[in-house]
């Protein structure tokens, strides 16, 4: 029997508009506000599209990062991830700025073989490594005007059944998954028929530790003093935290979710792939076995020094970068002009992110802050408009613990 969502992606815009509306009783208000949101660039990016989502976007300023300043546009829906992270990267920025470098920047990915003989396997990647690697680059010829394209393939050996064969690829300032992809298949192909192998899948790998940005940056401990403590004493508790966050599963996830908050929202702004960027940092923190912090924070003399390791696999061109316009305005606010300066200022991001959580967190404790910028979205959640905010902020400051009835009797007190 034919049902009313069968071929949905085949309809029109306005036929699954209109499904859509009546299926689930959309008001006119609502649809208004579908199509006020309606973008057709970007709706080309996705099957069965009905509008763009809009986020907040707004900017962190004073980041510097090797020597050179930057404005850092982020997306976020979460209200004092921006204050925070500004706040440490004012911090950071006191003295010589955040220092980043990329040993190496590799898209790796793998053609998984079933029951074949490791030693075989090995022997013929290791005589026709080159052939390998020319084939590979043949599947993507234009990769060579890019970057310098396949790079490494080796053997591991996963388990009696399956072998992994581990190519890397210089796909220039591309994120590269689609590249990889292509090359994969057809290694994949041109393996089977030489080894009489069946091949399981070829398939760029997420785990990014090719593409891995060390950042430190350090802060003087007496710019670090709080109303209760000096400043010694905030960066030894911030110490301790990052200690806590290397023993402990449970501190380590909400330690690396901080940082997370940063550079996802940066991410965004740039039009790139987030999943790619959280499932490449959190497979990295558990590299050792153990899940860990992603950062570490000791004091050293008179500074508090920060270090982080992080895989930042993303693409200054492709994806969604040159369909979304807003991605090349917020690459001009940050003044960024290659894969790897947007890789180290998303990996600065997180680490002047972690800071602040950290110091409100061993301080003030981490509502403080929050509430203070929450009471906006509480606000804007129970109904007060934009005219309203200040007069409802005012009375909700002055408030313990206020809730959503609390915003809604000061609202029926303004509206009498
Ligand atoms: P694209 O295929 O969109 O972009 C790469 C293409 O950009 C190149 O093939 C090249 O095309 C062109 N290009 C132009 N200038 C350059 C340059 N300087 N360096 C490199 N390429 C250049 O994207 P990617 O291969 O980067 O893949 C990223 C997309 O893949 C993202 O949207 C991601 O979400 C998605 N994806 C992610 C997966 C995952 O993470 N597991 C899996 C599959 C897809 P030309 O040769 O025509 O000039």
């Amino acid at each position: 029997m034919e049902n009313k969502w069968d071929h949905f992606y085949k309809k029109g815009y306005a036929q699954r508009l209109q499904l859509i509306a009546d299926s689930v009783g959309l008001s006119d208000a609502q649809l208004q506000l579908i199509h006020q949101n309606e973008d057709h660039a970007s709706g080309e990016l996705v099957e069965n599209n009905l509008t763009s989502y809009p986020l907040p976007e707004g900017v962190v300023t004073g980041l510097i990062v090797n020597g050179r300043r930057h404005l850092v546009p982020m997306v976020t829906e979460e209200p004092s991830v921006i204050a925070a992270a500004s706040n440490g990267a004012k911090l950071l920025s006191a003295g010589e700025g955040i220092h980043c470098a990329i040993p190496e920047k590799l898209v790796s990915g793998q053609v998984i073989v079933k029951h074949a003989e490791i030693k075989a396997v090995s022997k013929f990647v290791e005589t026709n490594r080159q052939q390998i690697l020319n084939i590979a680059n043949q599947s993507h010829p234009s990769i060579l005007k890019y970057g310098r394209g396949a790079q490494k393939v080796a053997v591991r050996e996963l388990s009696p059944t399956f072998l992994s064969i581990d190519l890397s690829v210089d796909t220039g300032e591309a994120m590269g998954a689609n590249i990889i992809n292509t090359m994969l298949e057809a290694i994949s192909n041109w393996l089977s028929d030489q080894l009489h192998v069946e091949t399981t899948m070829a398939i760029l790998s997420n785990f990014a530790d090719e593409e891995v940005v060390e950042v430190t940056g350090q802060v003087a401990v007496d710019k670090l003093a709080s109303r209760s403590l000096d400043g010694r004493q905030v960066a030894q508790r911030i110490a301790d935290a990052s200690e806590v966050a290397q023993l402990d599963v449970k501190r380590a996830t909400t330690h690396n979710k901080g940082i997370m908050n940063g550079v996802d929202a940066a991410v965004i702004a740039f039009g790139n792939d987030w999943r790619a960027v959280e499932s490449a940092a959190h497979a990295f923190a558990a590299r050792q076995g153990p899940y860990k912090g992603l950062s570490t924070w000791q004091v050293v003399g008179d500074q508090l020094v920060g270090k982080m390791a992080l895989p930042v696999p993303i693409g200054f061109v492709g994806g969604a970068s040159k369909v979304l316009p807003l991605v090349a305005v917020n690459q001009q606010i940050a003044q960024i002009h290659h894969s790897q300066d947007e890789m180290q200022v998303i990996a600065a991001v997180g680490l002047a992110q972690n800071l602040a959580a950290l110091k409100a967190l061993v301080t003030d404790g981490i509502q403080k802050g929050h509430m203070a910028l929450q009471l906006k979205s509480l606000a804007l959640s129970n109904g007060a408009t934009t005219q309203e905010l200040p007069a409802v902020l005012a009375q909700l400051r002055q408030i313990a613990n206020p809730n959503s009835q609390t915003v809604k009797e000061i609202l029926k007190t303004i509206r009498r």
